[in-house]
């Protein structure tokens, strides 16, 4: 690539920069001593863009300083969108990443001059890949290129000028390469051979060690789904669960039974599919066949697609139309996890995914391509073992079984997470976005968008008219749940109990908005209905009749959560961060609805995790799964030495949670230990609020050269755990860090618990479950506590040789009479109960830092 003209210049802006400025950029005052103020390089710059359109990256944001100082508005060319169209499958579009891709090696990172001609080079490179698209993929590019600007026009118009015409007449869609045939059942292998010293999985596994708790889970599972029934199994962390599972599993689809693995994690699911299973087939020498199947919108919809493809009339459309375009030239299986959909591109995506239970194989049969979402089905119905996740498996319970095929088995891993999945999928979800979401589908539905352009027009128009009322008097519903709220706090929550309809006189008001919401649904759905009688179109018919349905079932939903709910509902107002309101229901106990749609339909159903028990009892587990009077509940231990590997670390003296002292003093402890173990410190916290107040003193530590990360300021949750990775650092997290973190050997070597992490008792749903108890404290808050600090605690150990202290901060422990059964729920390591300020010195001796 050959670097025309250069033009670069600093600006001096006339005060003196900010310190975080000159941190961040490397430009310091002296830099900027000569330079043109702001209006004579803006002048400069603009003489030397002239005529020309203006490439960047991700160059709006560039252009809207540029422009509110005075620089004409140029036409544009984003790298960043180009690149999401030709690049669909991309992990990102960060400018050294796409550099990275197109063998560009940049003269210095972050400096304006050098990034603009990185950004070049990218752009050679983008134009490099469209140039060898098929010709009718540049064409259909080049009917949405005026919807993105001038510049796309004539970058695609290039394109298709050096395309080889004809060399693509025929655009070949990615098939699968080897459709799943059934194979035979091939033999059935029993654990007792299987993990036998020097039996297949030690000779056949990488890395494979012979552990009594794995086998003898293996062994349970085994007979479990021999003879019937359900099993909760406990597997203690290391113990290696899912080889533990996936052994007799195997067996079972090798005897021509089928088996069903649910995980709640996308990383597990992941590994089950691209890592352990084959890792496992390969071992034991099996040939199962086995499938993922996600829910149906991950998938995209070919019927739908065709549709939307006609109708692009935005700019984000456009750019979706066409990036999907490209992608169905190399996906397999239309997943939607292979795409990286951009900002609004995410809020399109339910326009052009399997979308409803209305869809039809048969129609669609002949759909250009296949079906994904049927191709996908089709090949769970052939696989011996599906993969899943909870979310799919429990709309498939309340579905009655129509999305998953069939299964004698179940195993159900991360079972601790299954309740609150099933919170969502049997319970109700009323917001702005929802309301949106359906209204939409009916405003957009090809029979609407057709109408208005034919002898229709009128029945289409008031369609329009009618969504638009509807959506407003949504708008009023949610100001009337407004104004149920408290004023005050943003994020807030409360639980609209049978006393607060009888007699808050705010609610009433709420009523009659959710009556008037439902009034304006129902007319949309009858000029809907006049619609269809005039629409002969099969497709148009079917999309409409089933974005209908879909307000059906939103009008059902506000009756339910305003005018009449179930006696075993807990209705609750939510004030999110952002402000807007959203009514949700869920029903108190779910025990009865997993029982029948999970385990009854099933001859065997495994419930694993590595935390279910507390103290040794499996009756909180058991009662949440509605199996307390069927289950074979069993703990399974760990490989893990927990008396020599692990201490846990209590304060003696010092203030408790709670009281003003709190913050500072156990600032200075994490201090102390991040310094003396060169950072290798997790802490965990309960509440947003008090993570940040300890994170505001921790200043003092960051100038000793331990970075501090702490959740929702330094960036994602995966960010941060590599940033941590690589040392020297303290991490403050919440919630999502109190489980599904791997960070084996030295890398962690102290996790801090800064407050027993009971659930918030005046929560609406905490509050409307635990009123199922008569002693809520120990039957519902005590367990909840001990089963999330077990989750805590599980992040310290995670290899036979790691070794390393829990600091839990919390002293209620050792006061309160309660303490006992929560010391008894952890792992077995030897407490130390010392002065506050020898807790650091403890800590480092034993890790061997002192
Ligand atoms: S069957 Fe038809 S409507 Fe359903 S997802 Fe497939 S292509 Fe779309």
């Amino acid at each position: 690539m050959n670097v025309g003209e250069r033009f670069s210049t600093f600006v001096d802006p006339g005060v003196d920069l900010h310190p975080a400025i000159t941190r961040l950029t490397g430009i310091r005052d002296e830099d900027l001593r000569g330079a043109p103020p702001p209006a004579i390089a803006l002048g400069q710059l603009a003489a030397f863009i002239g005529p020309a359109a203006v490439v960047g990256h991700n160059v709006g944001f560039d252009l809207a300083f540029l422009q509110a100082a005075g620089l004409p508005a140029p036409d544009r060319l984003d790298t960043v969108e180009l690149a999401s169209m030709l690049m669909p499958s991309a992990p990102t579009y960060a400018l050294q990443s796409l550099a990275a891709a197109a063998g560009i090696t940049p003269d210095a990172a972050h400096r304006a001059l050098a990034d603009a001609i990185t950004c070049a080079g990218v752009l050679a490179d983008l134009a490099a890949r469209a140039r060898v698209l098929p010709i009718a993929v540049l064409e259909e590019a080049l009917a949405y290129a005026p919807l993105l600007g001038p510049a796309f026009v004539a970058f695609f118009a290039e394109a298709a000028s050096g395309a080889v015409r004809g060399a693509w007449d025929d655009v070949a869609l990615a098939r699968p390469t080897e459709a799943m045939a059934p194979s035979p059942p091939s033999a059935a292998i029993a654990v007792d051979v299987a993990f036998a010293h020097d039996g297949p999985l030690s000779r056949g596994l990488e890395g494979f060690e012979e552990r009594t708790e794995q086998r003898e889970l293996a062994r349970a599972i085994e007979l479990t789904m021999r003879d019937g029934g359900p099993l909760v199994a406990e597997a203690g962390t290391g113990v290696g669960k899912s080889l533990a599972y996936l052994v007799p599993a195997l067996a079972r689809a090798g005897e021509g039974e089928r088996v069903i693995v649910s995980t709640h994690t996308l990383p597990l699911q992941d590994q089950l599919m691209r890592k352990d299973l084959p890792a496992v087939q390969g071992a034991l020498g099996t040939r199962v066949p086995v499938t993922v199947l996600k829910g149906r919108t991950n998938y995209l919809c070919p019927r739908r697609w065709q549709q939307f493809r006609g109708l692009a009339q935005t700019r984000e459309e456009a750019r979706l139309a066409l990036k999907t375009l490209i992608w169905r030239l190399s996906t397999t299986t239309g997943d939607r996890s292979e795409l990286n959909l951009l900002g609004a591109e995410s809020d399109l995506w339910p326009r052009i995914s399997a979308d409803d239970e209305t869809c039809d194989a048969r129609r669609c049969a002949r759909v250009a391509g296949g079906c994904y979402l049927q191709r996908a089905r089709e090949d769970a119905a052939r696989s011996g073992i599906v993969v899943t996740n909870h979310a799919l498996l429990l709309q498939d319970a309340r579905m009655r079984g129509a999305l998953l095929p069939a299964a004698e088995h179940l195993v159900v891993d991360e079972a601790h997470r299954l309740e609150e999945v099933a919170t969502d999928a049997f319970g109700i979800t009323f917001d702005d976005r929802v309301v949106r979401r359906a209204l939409d589908r009916v405003a957009h539905a090809p029979a609407v968008t057709a109408g208005l352009r034919d002898e229709r027009v009128e029945e289409a128009e008031r369609i329009r008219q009618e969504v638009a009322s509807a959506q407003a008097r949504a708008s009023e519903v949610f100001a009337a749940l407004a104004a149920v709220l408290e004023p005050g706090a943003l994020e807030d929550r409360r639980r609209v109990t049978g006393g607060l309809r009888a007699s808050d006189e705010r609610w009433l008001p709420v009523e009659l908005a959710g009556e008037r919401f439902v009034e304006a649904v129902a007319g949309v759905g009858t000029a809907a209905e006049r619609l269809l009688l005039r629409t002969t179109d099969e497709d148009e018919r079917t999309d409409l009749e089933s974005a209908a349905s879909e307000l059906s079932y939103l009008r059902s939903a506000v009756t339910r959560a305003i005018h009449t709910p179930r006696q075993s509902d807990i209705v609750w107002l939510e004030r999110r961060q952002e402000g807007d309101m959203v009514l949700r229901v869920a029903p108190s106990h779910l025990g009865e609805a997993i029982r029948r749609g999970l385990v009854e339909p099933r001859r065997s159903t495994v419930f694993t995790s590595a935390t279910l028990a507390v103290a040794g009892s499996f009756a909180f587990a058991t009662d949440r799964f509605g199996i307390a009077d069927l289950a074979d509940a069993r703990a399974f231990g760990s490989p893990f030495d927990y008396a020599t590997q692990a201490i846990l670390v209590v304060p003696n003296d010092g203030a408790l949670p709670g009281s003003p002292e709190f913050a500072d003093e156990a600032a200075a402890t994490i201090s102390d230990i991040g310094h003396a173990l060169e950072g290798r410190t997790l802490v965990l916290f309960t509440a947003h609020g008090s993570m940040r107040d300890v994170a505001s003193r921790l200043g003092p530590l960051e100038e000793t050269g331990i970075t501090v990360l702490t959740q929702g300021i330094d960036g994602s949750r995966r960010a941060l755990l590599e940033r941590f990775a690589k040392g020297r650092t303290v991490l403050l997290g919440t919630q999502s860090f109190w489980e599904g973190i791997d960070l084996p050997g030295e890398m962690l070597e102290c996790v801090v618990i800064a407050r027993l992490p009971f659930a918030v008792p005046d929560d609406p749903l905490v509050q409307g479950r635990s009123e199922r108890y008569e002693d809520p404290f120990r039957e519902f808050h005590l367990p909840q506590a001990a089963l999330r600090l077990r989750q805590g605690f599980g992040r310290l150990i995670r290899t036979k040789t790691d070794r390393g202290a829990v600091v839990l901060l919390d002293r209620r422990v050792l006061l309160r009479d309660y303490g006992g059964e929560l010391l008894a729920s952890l792992p077995d390591a030897r407490v130390r109960r010392v002065p506050m300020t020898e807790v650091a010195t403890t800590v480092a001796q034993f890790v061997g830092r002192g």
